[in-house]
């Protein structure tokens, strides 16, 4: 099982989990600060927890 965590560019940093063996993928919102993501073809739910990115933003600020 391969699993690929994104996080797309954009003003919409959301988070996007793909099962790179049977090409699924769900997109989480950027407000969500944990996500399960299921494969039915794999049987696995895999949980993913988003870093805050109102830190990331407050750290480039103070640059
Ligand atoms: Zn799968």
């Amino acid at each position: 099982m391969n699993y690929t965590v994104e996080t797309p560019d954009g003003p919409e940093r959301g988070l996007r989990v793909t099962c790179e063996s049977h090409g699924r993928s769900e997109e989480f919102d950027p407000g969500y600060r944990s996500g399960a993501f299921y494969c039915p073809d794999c049987g696995y739910e895999i949980e993913v927890t988003l870093r805050d990115t109102h830190e990331w933003r407050d750290l480039g600020e103070s640059c």
